[in-house]
């Protein structure tokens, strides 16, 4: 899947220009991604012509190339869909949990009463779920550990009954959180309780609780559920797996509701609120797609990074310093490459560019003692220049050679860049 975008964005880079043949096959590949993990056919289309469309008649704003531009079509677009975090208000309220069996709801349950209880709301639990053995201990233990107020009937077969006495008995507490019971299927019966409780009280959230790994029908289930109770959130489980819960998109884009929560784990502490933009870099399989739209962002607005003039002209040693400077903001230049496709770096070998803030620091420090003619035409530095740089900084005569030995290096290597095509536009893309 990763490598299937990847390859996808390699090819928008590696684009002379985008034109309406590249951004078919690169939204052919995003088509592919998404419906591997388990996004809806439906729904995959919907964006995908979206993305072409946009991608096909918005101009880049100025000072993003067309590249850039189509990555952050697809990322907003996706955005659209996936939408923000469903708001959780920290006041008391009333929760209930709706799914199938196996979902996960007595586990979000408890790591809920956890969640409210560390932001210093008493939560409270009751156990609706008659149909399944082992559900009121399953809970009461769960609840006796978190030392959270557990209401349960034991030997009480009437689930609405069971709700109605609990939350009576739960009045005192902040969150009150119903876990119902699940079917193995959705079944008349189910979706009758799951009514009746609903019209007990003016639950403040009904959540639908899916399992990452529901692929297509999560979009059934979603409606029966939405029809029933009016889903207000959907929790997904156990992206700890390796299920990228693209099924749940789906469910929130055809009940018009947005992800609350995400749960990580099996213990009461993996519980995270949903964030939408490391969820897309999971479906996506990719790096975090929007740091690095920001990342790039952020250099290319570097004022003092003149790449064309770097490439065409002069290469002075305060080029280099900006070129530094810039690549070592950006963060180790391995993990840069994995998230653009920058293969054409190649010649440049890759710890050239890791420089410790010390040695940064040290460069800085010999150029503040040269002159503007030596910055700009570091040719013109001899040995006796060499010697009175040196005096001036305060730094061996070695140091000094080595800064200009590194120069001519990069200038070379950007030399070698300027004929090279492809390495060319990649090294305008890093910059
Ligand atoms: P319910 O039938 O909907 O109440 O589902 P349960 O809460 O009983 O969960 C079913 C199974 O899924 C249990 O074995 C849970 O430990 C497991 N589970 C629930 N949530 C997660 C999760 O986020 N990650 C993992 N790895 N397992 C989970
Ligand atoms: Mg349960």
């Amino acid at each position: 899947l990763g490598s299937s975008l990847k390859s996808a964005i390699q090819k928008l880079a590696n684009a002379g220009k985008i034109d309406k043949e590249i951004i078919d096959d690169v939204v052919k590949d995003i088509q592919r991604a998404l419906i591997q993990a388990d996004v809806n056919v439906k729904l995959v289309m919907k964006l995908s012509n979206r993305i072409k469309e946009r991608a096909l008649t918005e101009a880049p704003p100025a000072g993003m190339d067309s590249r850039e531009h189509v990555l952050r079509i697809v990322y907003t677009e996706l955005v659209n869909i996936i939408g923000k975090a469903t708001p959780i208000a920290l006041e008391p309220q009333t929760i209930m949990m709706v799914g199938l069996q196996g979902s996960g709801k007595t586990t979000t349950t408890a790591k809920l009463a956890r969640f409210f209880s560390r932001k210093g709301l008493k939560p409270a639990v009751i156990c609706a779920d008659t149909y399944r053995p082992g559900a009121y201990d399953q809970l009461s233990q769960l609840c006796e550990k978190l030392g959270v107020m557990f209401y349960g009937e034991r030997d009480n077969k009437d689930a609405v009954a069971i709700v109605r006495n609990g939350l009576k008995e739960t009045q005192k507490y902040d969150v009150r959180i119903v876990d119902t019971a699940g079917r193995h299927a959705l079944e008349t019966e189910l979706i009758k309780e799951m009514k009746d409780i609903w019209g007990l009280t003016n639950f403040t959230h009904r959540f639908l609780v899916l399992d990452a790994a529901i692929g297509q029908q999560a979009s059934e289930q979603a409606k029966a559920f939405n029809d029933a109770v009016g889903i207000t959130g959907v929790v997904i489980t156990k992206l700890d797996g390796t299920a990228k819960g693209g099924g749940a998109l789906s469910a929130v884009s055809d009940t018009n509701t947005s992800i609350a929560f995400i749960g990580v784990g099996e213990t009461p502490d993996d519980l995270e609120r949903f964030d939408p933009d490391g969820f897309i870099s999971r479906l996506l399989g990719m790096g975090d797609l929007k740091a690095l739209v920001e990342k790039a962002n952020e250099v290319l607005s570097q004022k003092d990074v003149n790449v064309e003039k770097m490439m065409t002209g002069k290469f002075t040693l305060n080029d280099m310093y900006s070129q530094l400077e810039a690549i070592n903001k950006m963060g180790p230049l391995k993990q840069i490459m994995s998230m653009l496709p920058l293969g054409g770096l190649g010649n440049i070998p890759d710890d050239a560019y890791r420089m410790t803030q010390d040695k940064m620091q040290g460069y800085r420090i010999i150029m503040d003692s040269m002159t503007e003619d030596e910055k700009d035409d570091p040719k013109l530095i001899g040995s006796s220049r060499i010697a009175r740089i040196a005096m001036g900084s305060g730094r061996a005569p070695e140091d000094v050679r080595e800064l200009l030995k590194y120069h001519k290096m990069m200038q070379k290597a950007m030399k070698g860049m300027k004929g090279g095509g492809q390495s060319n536009k990649n090294l305008k893309k890093i910059m």
